[in-house]
């Protein structure tokens, strides 16, 4: 049996679709975010519009210090899983800041925010009595997985769409135990759920709420604890979860909510309990980032500027992108191969780093550039990202956005 031809009979597949995955092999330089230096080509200098860092708290002194202090401290490694000898005291604290930045009684950590998704929803739905989760359309992958592995009833519901959400509730047997699971912000697209009349929709048929505030938390609401907190809606969802690996800079994911709610997922969840536990320096340095963004709102308010910025310097230049609440400006290219060679000339030509997605990431047809500016990308970097846009918009003769 050769199985690197079957392997390789599916990649080149990949390959002639336009879909085949090319990571850039980055070398990120402290205290110069938004620049990196490229290794794939040699660049020393490319800045990056795609980072998931959004407020370049990854590089922020505090947060770098109480690391650095944390590893001289305590070493490298937690030395185990939370039961068996992992239990860091850090972990404790994070846990309680966690809770404190979402009003809840408790909170619990996992190695990352996929993981998080993954193993409360399939404890939920695998534990709970007639469980029935219902999923918004769009739910990241992690959250489909973890609906998978529940192997308990599923129903998708219409995105960001409460009647629907409604009418499929309402259809549901008396006896089910009900959880409607949602996102705030929608990463691909950049657009934001109707939370309260999700909410108001999921009381009425006394279902139990989780949201997923990835893409929010850090950035939203007076003390960055997401959308829900923005709109003062934290104290009627079940389930607030989030990550610390994207505007708090570091790696890991968490859940909040009740303390029964938490001491179930503690244990039950396999993949919280069968897994080594996040570093203790990698908890101080996210409660450090958690804590710094309690407190500061220049990260959050400088984000907003550049965001408008970048948005109305595209819509000057005829650059057609989704309008959409959010920090996330998709450029909509259309074509998978077309948006691969744009990123291609955006960094060989222009130092300008962003990532092609393409299915399966978005659905075929859909393929677009996705730019997320941030604190630290001046005022200078978003007219050279215009200006090498407008240079590529006309040489690759897409439409440009009707006027
Ligand atoms: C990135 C992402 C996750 C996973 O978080 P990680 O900490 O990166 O594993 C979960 N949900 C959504 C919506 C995401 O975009």
């Amino acid at each position: 049996m050769n199985f690197d031809q079957l392997f390789q009979t599916q990649l080149d597949q990949l390959k002639d679709e336009g879909n085949y995955r090319i990571f850039a092999e980055l070398q990120r330089k402290s205290g110069e975010f938004p620049r990196v230096r490229n290794h794939s080509d040699g660049q020393d200098e490319v800045t990056v519009w795609c980072s998931n860092d959004y407020l370049g708290m990854g590089q922020n002194p505090k947060v770098m210090e109480a690391m650095i202090a944390t590893v001289k401290e305590c070493g490298t490694g937690a030395g185990g899983t939370r039961n068996i000898s992992g239990n860091a005291h850090h972990h404790k604290l994070l846990e309680a800041e966690l809770a404190d930045l979402h009003g809840k009684e408790d909170a619990l950590l996992f190695t990352s925010g996929y993981v998080s998704n993954w193993a409360s929803l399939s404890t939920l739905g695998s534990r709970l009595p007639n469980a029935v989760i219902l999923s918004d359309s769009l739910n990241h992958a992690s959250m489909i997985e973890g609906i998978r592995h529940a192997k308990c009833d599923k129903v998708i519901w219409e995105h960001n769409n409460p009647e629907d959400l409604d009418r499929k509730l309402a259809a549901l047997p008396a006896n089910a135990t009900k959880i409607v699971a949602f996102e705030s912000v929608y990463s691909m697209d950049g657009d934001i759920a109707p939370i309260a009349e999700i909410l108001d929709v999921c009381e009425k048929h006394g279902a139990m709420s989780y949201i997923d505030e990835v893409h929010a938390v850090g950035m939203y609401g007076p003390r960055g604890g997401g959308v829900a907190e923005r709109e003062g809606l934290m104290d009627r969802i079940t389930l607030i979860e989030g990550t610390l690996g994207k505007a708090y800079g570091c790696v890991g994911g968490y859940i909040t909510g009740s303390h029964a709610l938490i001491d179930f997922i503690r244990s039950f969840a396999s993949g919280f309990i069968f897994t080594t536990a996040l570093p203790p320096a990698v908890a101080a340095a996210a409660t450090e980032s958690i804590k710094h963004l309690k407190e500061s709102g220049w990260e959050r308010a400088m984000q907003k500027r550049q965001v408008a910025r970048l948005r109305a310097r595209l819509d000057a230049e005829g650059i057609p992108h989704e309008h959409n609440p959010s920090h996330i400006i998709p450029v909509m290219v259309k074509d998978p191969v077309k948006c691969r060679m744009l990123s291609d000339i955006l960094m060989e030509q222009f130092g300008i780093y962003v990532q092609p997605i393409n299915y399966p990431t978005v659905p075929k047809g859909t393929e677009r550039l996705r730019f997320t500016p941030g604190p630290l990308h001046s005022d200078e970097d978003i007219e050279y990202l215009v200006m090498a846009l407008k240079t590529l918009w006309k040489q690759c003769a897409i439409a440009h956005a009707v006027a």
